[in-house]
């Protein structure tokens, strides 16, 4: 029974170096968040041994009786949560989640069509290299070249054209809503399913600050750990029609045991997730993306051919266009990483450069409405990355900034170690 730091040093001063870098940097990658506490316990747990092959009441294995109640509170959680008709909280991965939804909905051939990748599309909408791509026949849609919108009159068209078996709504890099009533509609219109992915924007929909797809979609997929903050996993949400195939097709189709320790995590995280705090947390999200691109857009910013894809977001991200600044995506990614902020560069869409350089950034809001962020730290937030994206920014001086915010807003207080 001895401790991680005296079985393995090792792999324990990754742990202090990683909380340490956690909390003395600024995240500000749009797919992370901090999971509170309450989830780390649940994920860190005895969980993780039990076997539970199966669903509640009906496993290969027996002593289920304490998983199968954690199991089936995820279940009533996050139906409850998003009004869904049924749900599978088992798939060990949002890339799980997807490739289990498509094996219910279709067959190995059938043609799928989603967001392009190079337009904010995911891997698994059917990218060539990705079992989605391998798969299923493709044809993917992208975003208009002059607004970078999804432009519905012309995903009907291509639809109509195609004749998908799925559509695809949802993204993993795309700073504006989509109509789900009018992808339900061509869905219709051409005799398709329609299946939403709402990796990225899941929490603002469990605030009921974004619309829902849920209504419209057959199938809703999602991740556990990006705005809904819970443990590193996947959900399926469905008609009830579907449940059965979706449940067939995570196990055993998928997956085997699932992982228990995960399952009760997420119960938690659903369950904060329907509090008046998190919608609030939420409502930092959002006016954070709102006021870090508006200090992007600013004409000292502009200048220097820094803009923000669309003119704004609706999300928790913003895209940074830097097609005509003297900074390419690397670079600014490496540079903001010099200051202590965190985030990726990204493609976006019609971009001149390779994918391991691009010519964007993508910036989130989610982890640092976590540590607390309102609007007068997302504003000082805002200006530093404005300062380092202009010519000669003096990187010291924004260090020591993003230090005090940081120092500002302790994470996991108290915590000595993880
Ligand atoms: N779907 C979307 C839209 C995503 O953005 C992501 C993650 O980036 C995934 C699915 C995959 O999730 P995971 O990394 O858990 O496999």
């Amino acid at each position: 029974n001895a401790p991680l730091s005296e079985v393995d040093p090792e792999i324990a001063a990754v742990l202090d170096g990683e909380l340490a870098r956690q909390r003395n940097t600024l995240e500000m990658i749009a797919s992370e968040n901090f999971a509170p506490r309450a989830v780390l316990e649940a994920q860190g747990s005895v969980l993780t041994n039990k076997y539970a092959e199966g669903y509640p009441g009906r496993r290969y294995y027996g002593g289920c009786e304490q998983v199968d109640v954690a199991e089936n509170l995820a279940i009533e959680r996050v139906k409850a949560l998003f009004g869904a008709e049924f749900a599978n909280v088992q798939p060990h991965s949002g890339a799980q989640a997807n490739a289990a939804a498509l094996s219910a909905l279709i067959k190995p051939g059938d043609k799928i069509m989603g967001l392009n990748l190079a337009h904010g599309g995911h891997l698994t909408h059917g990218m060539k290299l990705n079992f989605s791509g391998k798969l299923y026949e493709v044809a993917a849609y992208g975003v208009d070249d002059k607004t970078y919108r999804v432009d519905m009159d012309k995903v009907r068209e291509q639809a109509l054209a195609e004749r998908p078996q799925v559509i695809i709504a949802g993204w993993s890099a795309y700073p504006r809503q989509l109509d789900f009533a009018a992808f339900r509609s061509i869905a219709d219109e051409v005799g398709a399913y329609l299946w939403t992915d709402m990796a990225h924007f899941a929490g603002l929909v469990a605030a009921g600050l974004h619309p829902t797809p849920v209504p419209h979609s057959d199938v809703v997929t999602s991740t556990v750990h990006k705005t809904l903050a819970g443990p590193r996993s996947g959900v399926i949400l469905a008609k009830e029609e579907f449940g059965k195939k979706i449940n067939s097709s995570v196990f055993p189709g998928q997956q085997g045991g699932p992982l228990m320790h995960v399952i009760a995590a997420k119960a938690v995280a659903f369950k904060v997730a329907g509090s008046e705090e998190f919608r609030e947390r939420q409502e930092r999200v959002l006016e954070g993306a709102r006021i870090v691109a508006e200090r992007l857009s600013a004409p000292d910013v502009a200048e220097h051919g820094v803009s923000v894809l669309t003119g704004g977001t609706d999300v928790h991200l913003i895209l940074v266009d830097l097609r005509n600044s003297e900074l390419d995506g690397k670079q600014a990614e490496d540079l903001l990483h010099s200051v202590g902020i965190t985030v990726n560069r990204n493609s976006i869409p019609f971009d001149p450069r390779p994918p391991m350089v691009t010519s964007g950034l993508r910036i989130g809001t989610p982890a640092l409405a976590t540590r607390g962020f309102g609007a007068a730290e997302f504003t000082e937030v805002a200006d530093i990355i404005a300062t380092a994206l202009k010519p000669a920014p003096d990187t010291e001086a924004l260090s020591r900034r993003v230090s005090a915010l940081a120092d500002n807003f302790p994470l996991y207080p108290g915590q000595e170690q993880w």
